[in-house]
């Protein structure tokens, strides 16, 4: 293929490139690990080494929770205008847009990610860094109330301020982004913040720490710490210098969170995995709904939480959807992320290709069809790659449609009439996604309904949109993201009762320690 490299990126050069290094970042300073430690980063493309980064323990992870907590304690931060803080978020917006590009190249060969996914991650990043800073003015600080005037006769207000040291989790599925989502509103509500990438793919959170250290944003209120969720996740956990918790990750590591967290009582926010239908009704418009489908499922080879991995299609039209799933999926471009002309990169990992692996095998067992896919893409002799793969035939009691595979896997099940298809919906133990496809607009807004999840859309997928409040019902987590639903995730919320009572005989209420 004679591929159309990026932003006239040469692959060759790259190859060549002596390794990238990264160091932590804290208290406004990039340094190496108490330890000495460094991990090599692997490209998922080629399995190389690309990148060696340090790798935090706990003291290091210590050391930035006390850099974070005299940041929002004493520094200027907590107290800075909420114009002041939008300008800094539009300084850091503007900065990244320049950078964006090289950051985007970055993020793919950390993450398999392909160039058009974190190419467009980074202008969505941008918007929505933008958008936070527009929200950081709007938040509203101080708001009278009204209550009843008896017994006692006030003016009530509810103050809202920033919880204090966050300590943010993030995933390696859209690590940038994902960054973004967790710094952006947390900055803009006044907070001070200890970011720990995932293991995996740390360098494009280490390229934007570079350019929040150019910006004007006082010393210590970022601090990106890289290393294990056993040491590194778990002390932000647990340590009782850390306020609130944002966590992005799988239901299991978000539950182990919940409890540690609970050690010191900490605000919790969780964004766990899901397991979403997506419903095609009968009178779909198919030429949208089949490659909208596979949109839903396959994009960033279905390494996405809100993902419509299971594909509920009526006895009706099953043959004829599948069918066309087929053909279009079989056009689905597997390759080298690097090149503009690669839909499909590899999986993150080695281990997360065995896993997806296993559940295509787990499917067959017990008794879904491979309709296409189901191997490693030929002429691809390096790289963890899996194809894109639908499975028929499955009940969704199998355990390929109950657990999140995190892959390019799309299980379609029949379904009888559209009650018998919001059954199935809502037969999962998570909540986060969904799609409903219909010419119906009613039709469609009574199914949208219906299903208990967070997000649902009608006639398309993965449009998330940063003024609208994104989370799970059920095991896919607790609280929002976006809009202001998110924002005030990050704000404690404090009562202030200025009584207008201004003499003690009016006070007669106190007769209940002293007598009339
Ligand atoms: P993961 O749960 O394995 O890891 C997420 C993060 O938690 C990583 O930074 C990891 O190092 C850290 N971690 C692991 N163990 C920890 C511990 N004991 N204490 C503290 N931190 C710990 O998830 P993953 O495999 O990186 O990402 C995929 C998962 O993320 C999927 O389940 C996906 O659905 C979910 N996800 C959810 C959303 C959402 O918004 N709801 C978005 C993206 C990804
Ligand atoms: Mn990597």
């Amino acid at each position: 293929m004679n591929g159309l490299r990026y932003a006239s990126l040469d692959r060759n050069s790259l190859r060549g490139c002596r390794m990238q290094e990264y160091q932590l970042y804290i208290d406004g300073e990039f340094v190496p690990a108490k330890s000495g430690k460094t991990v090599d980063s692997i490209n998922p493309a080629t399995e190389e080494p690309w990148a060696r980064v340090a790798r935090a323990g706990r003291e290091d992870t210590q050391r930035a929770i006390k850099a974070a907590r005299t940041a929002f304690d004493s520094g200027p931060w907590a107290r800075t205008s909420q114009q002041d803080r939008a300008k800094i978020l539009n300084d850091i917006a503007d900065r990244l847009q320049a950078r964006a590009q090289e950051i985007a190249v970055v993020e793919t060969q950390d993450s398999g990610g392909t160039i058009r996914k974190t190419g467009g991650d980074l202008m969505l990043a941008n918007a929505q860094l933008r958008y936070f800073a527009e929200m950081a003015e709007q938040v509203p600080l101080l708001t009278e109330i009204q209550v009843p005037q008896f017994p006692a006769q006030s003016t009530n207000f509810v103050q809202r301020e920033p919880f204090g040291v966050c300590g943010q989790i993030i995933p390696w599925n859209f690590p940038l982004m994902m960054a973004v989502w967790k710094i952006g509103p947390a900055l803009a509500t006044g907070n001070t913040v200890v970011i720990k990438p995932a293991t995996d793919t740390p360098c494009s959170l280490l390229e934007l720490a570079k350019i929040i250290d150019e910006s004007d944003l006082p010393t210590g209120v970022v601090n990106v710490v890289h290393g294990s969720g056993a040491e590194c996740g778990e002390e932000l956990c647990t340590s009782p210098m850390v306020d609130k918790i944002a966590f992005t990750g799988s239901t299991a590591v978000g539950s182990r969170i919940m409890q540690l967290a609970a050690g010191t009582v900490k605000k919790v926010t969780l964004e766990l995995g899901g397991k979403s239908a997506n419903i095609i009704l009968d009178d779909a418009d198919l030429d949208m709904a089949i490659d909208g489908s596979l949109f839903g499922c396959f994009f960033h080879q279905g390494q996405a939480c809100e993902s419509g991995t299971r594909l509920l299609v009526s006895d009706a039209k099953h043959d004829e959807v599948v069918a066309r799933l087929v053909e279009r999926t079989r056009q689905i471009n597997c390759g080298d992320p690097l090149d503009m002309m690669s839909a499909q990169g590899p999986l993150i990992s080695a281990k997360q290709r065995e896993t997806v692996e296993g559940y295509i095998k787990k499917g067959v067992e017990d008794g879904a069809t491979i309709a296409v896919g189901g191997g490693r893409p030929a002429g691809l002799p390096k790289g963890y790659y899996v194809e894109p793969t639908i499975l028929t035939g499955v009940r969704n009691q199998m355990t390929v449609a109950q657990e999140e595979i995190f892959g390019p896997v799309l299980v379609v099940i029949r379904y009888k009439d559209i009650d018998d298809a919001i059954k199935i919906a809502n037969d999962s133990i998570y909540g986060l996604g969904g799609a409903v496809w219909s010419r119906d607009d009613d039709k469609a807004m009574e199914v949208a309904k219906r299903v208990r999840t967070g997000t649902m859309w009608i006639n398309e997928y993965h449009m998330l949109s940063v003024a609208a409040p994104f989370g799970g019902y059920k095991q896919s987590g607790i609280g929002r993201e976006f809009g202001m639903e998110g924002l005030l995730e990050y704000m404690q919320i404090k009562h202030i009762h200025l009584d207008q009572v201004r003499n003690r005989a009016g006070k007669f209420w106190y007769g209940a320690l002293f007598g009339a």
